[in-house]
Protein backbone atom coordinates (compact mmCIF):
# COMPACT_ATOMS: atom_id res chain seq x y z
CA UNK A 1 0.00 0.00 0.00
CA UNK A 2 1.32 3.87 -0.07
CA UNK A 3 0.13 6.93 0.61
CA UNK A 4 1.06 10.25 -0.88
CA UNK A 5 3.37 13.10 0.56
CA UNK A 6 2.26 16.81 -0.74
CA UNK A 7 3.67 18.16 -3.76
CA UNK A 8 4.49 21.42 -4.73
CA UNK A 9 4.78 22.46 -8.50
CA UNK A 10 6.36 25.42 -10.14
CA UNK A 11 5.22 26.62 -13.92
CA UNK A 12 7.59 29.26 -14.87
CA UNK A 13 9.13 30.67 -17.49
CA UNK A 14 9.24 34.53 -19.41
CA UNK A 15 6.51 36.52 -18.98
CA UNK A 16 4.27 36.84 -22.20
CA UNK A 17 4.66 32.73 -23.02
CA UNK A 18 1.47 32.04 -21.68
CA UNK A 19 2.31 30.64 -18.33
CA UNK A 20 -1.27 32.35 -17.19
CA UNK A 21 -3.66 31.17 -19.69
CA UNK A 22 -1.56 27.56 -19.66
CA UNK A 23 -2.59 27.38 -16.16
CA UNK A 24 -5.85 28.76 -16.07
CA UNK A 25 -7.09 26.23 -18.97
CA UNK A 26 -5.51 23.55 -16.84
CA UNK A 27 -7.69 24.25 -13.87
CA UNK A 28 -11.20 24.93 -15.37
CA UNK A 29 -10.12 20.87 -16.88
CA UNK A 30 -9.10 19.32 -13.99
CA UNK A 31 -9.21 19.67 -10.02
CA UNK A 32 -6.54 17.08 -9.11
CA UNK A 33 -4.66 20.14 -7.64
CA UNK A 34 -4.73 23.32 -5.61
CA UNK A 35 -3.99 27.15 -6.83
CA UNK A 36 -1.88 29.28 -5.34
CA UNK A 37 -3.23 33.01 -5.46
CA UNK A 38 -0.36 35.63 -5.09
CA UNK A 39 -0.48 38.87 -3.96
CA UNK A 40 0.67 41.86 -6.19
CA UNK A 41 1.23 45.57 -6.24
CA UNK A 42 -0.30 45.46 -10.49
CA UNK A 43 -3.23 46.75 -11.05
CA UNK A 44 -5.97 44.59 -11.87
CA UNK A 45 -6.35 44.61 -15.81
CA UNK A 46 -10.29 44.18 -16.86
CA UNK A 47 -11.72 41.54 -15.81
CA UNK A 48 -9.51 40.08 -13.24
CA UNK A 49 -10.92 40.06 -9.69
CA UNK A 50 -9.42 39.95 -5.70
CA UNK A 51 -9.00 36.68 -4.89
CA UNK A 52 -9.05 34.62 -7.66
CA UNK A 53 -6.01 35.64 -10.19
CA UNK A 54 -4.43 37.81 -7.69
CA UNK A 55 -5.13 39.44 -4.16
CA UNK A 56 -4.19 43.04 -5.49
CA UNK A 57 -2.48 45.26 -2.83
CA UNK A 58 -0.79 48.46 -2.36
CA UNK A 59 3.32 48.59 -1.91
CA UNK A 60 2.51 49.69 1.78
CA UNK A 61 0.22 46.41 2.34
CA UNK A 62 2.97 44.49 0.71
CA UNK A 63 6.03 45.58 2.66
CA UNK A 64 4.25 45.16 5.48
CA UNK A 65 3.67 41.07 4.60
CA UNK A 66 7.21 41.34 3.65
CA UNK A 67 8.27 42.67 6.78
CA UNK A 68 5.89 40.14 9.07
CA UNK A 69 7.58 37.19 7.08
CA UNK A 70 4.44 36.22 5.32
CA UNK A 71 5.81 35.48 1.67
CA UNK A 72 7.40 31.97 0.56
CA UNK A 73 9.14 34.07 -2.26
CA UNK A 74 8.37 37.52 -3.73
CA UNK A 75 9.61 39.47 -6.65
CA UNK A 76 9.50 42.71 -8.14
CA UNK A 77 9.02 42.19 -11.84
CA UNK A 78 8.90 45.40 -14.02
CA UNK A 79 8.05 47.77 -11.49
CA UNK A 80 5.44 45.77 -9.78
CA UNK A 81 6.18 43.54 -7.18
CA UNK A 82 4.60 39.88 -6.95
CA UNK A 83 4.63 37.57 -4.05
CA UNK A 84 3.27 34.08 -2.99
CA UNK A 85 1.77 33.81 0.79
CA UNK A 86 3.71 31.49 2.66
CA UNK A 87 0.45 29.83 5.09
CA UNK A 88 -1.84 28.36 1.55
CA UNK A 89 1.20 26.48 0.60
CA UNK A 90 1.98 24.96 3.84
CA UNK A 91 -1.41 24.06 4.97
CA UNK A 92 -2.12 22.54 1.59
CA UNK A 93 1.23 20.89 1.83
CA UNK A 94 0.07 19.52 5.13
CA UNK A 95 -3.17 17.71 3.77
CA UNK A 96 -1.00 15.88 1.06
CA UNK A 97 -2.41 17.90 -1.64
CA UNK A 98 -0.64 19.53 -5.04
CA UNK A 99 -0.17 22.89 -5.28
CA UNK A 100 0.61 24.51 -8.46
CA UNK A 101 2.72 28.25 -8.30
CA UNK A 102 2.52 30.17 -11.41
CA UNK A 103 5.24 32.52 -10.83
CA UNK A 104 7.90 34.38 -12.20
CA UNK A 105 11.88 33.14 -12.71
CA UNK A 106 12.94 35.08 -10.06
CA UNK A 107 10.47 33.79 -7.32
CA UNK A 108 10.86 30.00 -9.12
CA UNK A 109 14.21 30.10 -7.85
CA UNK A 110 13.82 31.45 -4.20
CA UNK A 111 11.76 28.43 -4.13
CA UNK A 112 14.05 26.14 -5.24
CA UNK A 113 15.74 26.78 -2.33
CA UNK A 114 13.12 25.61 -0.08
CA UNK A 115 11.64 23.07 -1.71
CA UNK A 116 14.17 21.52 -3.87
CA UNK A 117 11.83 18.33 -4.03
CA UNK A 118 9.31 20.56 -6.01
CA UNK A 119 8.16 19.82 -9.54
CA UNK A 120 9.91 22.67 -11.70
CA UNK A 121 8.36 23.06 -15.35
CA UNK A 122 9.61 25.81 -17.65
CA UNK A 123 7.45 27.47 -20.71
CA UNK A 124 8.79 28.68 -23.38
CA UNK A 125 7.16 30.22 -26.40
CA UNK A 126 7.52 28.86 -29.71
CA UNK A 127 9.29 31.55 -31.62
CA UNK A 128 10.69 34.90 -30.35
CA UNK A 129 8.03 36.34 -32.73
CA UNK A 130 5.48 34.60 -31.07
CA UNK A 131 6.28 36.45 -27.77
CA UNK A 132 6.30 39.46 -29.06
CA UNK A 133 2.95 39.02 -30.32
CA UNK A 134 1.44 37.55 -27.51
CA UNK A 135 2.62 40.36 -25.58
CA UNK A 136 1.73 43.54 -28.07
CA UNK A 137 -1.71 41.31 -28.35
CA UNK A 138 -2.37 41.27 -24.81
CA UNK A 139 -3.31 45.40 -25.50
CA UNK A 140 -2.63 46.70 -22.16
CA UNK A 141 0.92 47.57 -21.59
CA UNK A 142 2.16 50.68 -23.46
CA UNK A 143 5.58 49.97 -25.69
CA UNK A 144 8.47 50.66 -23.74
CA UNK A 145 6.71 48.18 -20.91
CA UNK A 146 6.78 44.98 -23.70
CA UNK A 147 10.22 46.14 -24.94
CA UNK A 148 11.33 45.60 -21.55
CA UNK A 149 9.20 42.42 -20.84
CA UNK A 150 11.08 41.12 -24.12
CA UNK A 151 14.61 41.79 -23.25
CA UNK A 152 13.79 40.54 -19.81
CA UNK A 153 12.31 37.25 -21.73
CA UNK A 154 15.47 36.70 -23.97
CA UNK A 155 17.72 36.73 -20.52
CA UNK A 156 15.49 34.61 -18.70
CA UNK A 157 15.24 31.68 -21.00
CA UNK A 158 18.73 30.81 -19.93
CA UNK A 159 17.69 29.80 -16.88
CA UNK A 160 16.04 26.48 -18.00
CA UNK A 161 18.68 23.98 -17.07
CA UNK A 162 17.26 24.74 -13.45
CA UNK A 163 14.36 22.98 -14.31
CA UNK A 164 13.04 19.42 -14.40
CA UNK A 165 10.65 19.55 -17.50
CA UNK A 166 10.13 22.26 -20.39
CA UNK A 167 7.04 22.52 -22.61
CA UNK A 168 7.04 24.74 -25.34
CA UNK A 169 3.61 26.95 -25.46
CA UNK A 170 2.64 26.18 -29.49
CA UNK A 171 -0.61 24.91 -28.92
CA UNK A 172 -2.57 25.34 -25.72
CA UNK A 173 -4.53 22.53 -25.61
CA UNK A 174 -1.42 20.13 -26.35
CA UNK A 175 0.27 22.54 -23.91
CA UNK A 176 -2.13 21.56 -21.26
CA UNK A 177 -2.01 17.99 -21.97
CA UNK A 178 1.56 17.99 -21.52
CA UNK A 179 1.29 20.08 -18.28
CA UNK A 180 -1.02 17.43 -16.78
CA UNK A 181 0.67 14.29 -17.66
CA UNK A 182 3.85 15.65 -15.81
CA UNK A 183 2.02 16.04 -12.60
CA UNK A 184 0.50 12.84 -12.61
CA UNK A 185 3.35 10.90 -13.82
CA UNK A 186 5.19 13.01 -10.71
CA UNK A 187 2.03 11.69 -8.23
CA UNK A 188 2.96 8.56 -9.00
CA UNK A 189 6.41 8.94 -8.72
CA UNK A 190 8.01 6.48 -6.28
CA UNK A 191 10.13 8.97 -4.82
CA UNK A 192 7.21 10.92 -3.69
CA UNK A 193 5.47 7.49 -1.80
CA UNK A 194 5.50 6.23 1.32
CA UNK A 195 5.26 2.97 1.01
CA UNK A 196 4.45 0.44 3.83
CA UNK A 197 3.47 -3.15 2.78
CA UNK A 198 1.69 -5.61 5.08
CA UNK A 199 3.92 -8.76 6.35
CA UNK A 200 1.95 -12.06 4.73
CA UNK A 201 -1.17 -13.51 7.06
P1 LIG B 1 1.36 39.60 -14.80
O1 LIG B 1 1.53 41.03 -14.39
O2 LIG B 1 1.46 39.44 -16.30
O3 LIG B 1 0.13 38.97 -14.21
O4 LIG B 1 2.59 38.79 -14.19
C1 LIG B 1 3.90 39.18 -14.43
C2 LIG B 1 4.84 38.09 -14.00
O5 LIG B 1 4.76 37.91 -12.59
C3 LIG B 1 4.53 36.73 -14.63
O6 LIG B 1 5.77 36.18 -15.10
C4 LIG B 1 3.98 35.92 -13.48
O7 LIG B 1 4.29 34.54 -13.62
C5 LIG B 1 4.74 36.51 -12.32
N1 LIG B 1 4.12 36.27 -11.02
C6 LIG B 1 2.82 36.17 -10.70
N2 LIG B 1 2.67 35.91 -9.40
C7 LIG B 1 3.91 35.82 -8.86
C8 LIG B 1 4.40 35.56 -7.54
O8 LIG B 1 3.69 35.33 -6.58
N3 LIG B 1 5.74 35.58 -7.40
C9 LIG B 1 6.60 35.81 -8.42
N4 LIG B 1 7.89 35.77 -8.16
N5 LIG B 1 6.17 36.06 -9.66
C10 LIG B 1 4.83 36.06 -9.89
Amino acid sequence: MTSSKGMLVVVSGPAGVGKGTLCRALFAQWSGLEYSVSVTTRKPRPGETEGKEYYFRTPEEFFKMIEKNEFLEWAEFCGNYYGTPKFHVEKILQENKTILLEIDIQGAKQVKKQYPEGVFIFIVPPSYEALAERLRGRGTEPEDVIRQRLDKAIQELKNISDYDYVIENDEIQTAVEKLKSIIIAEQCSVKRKSLFFKEGP
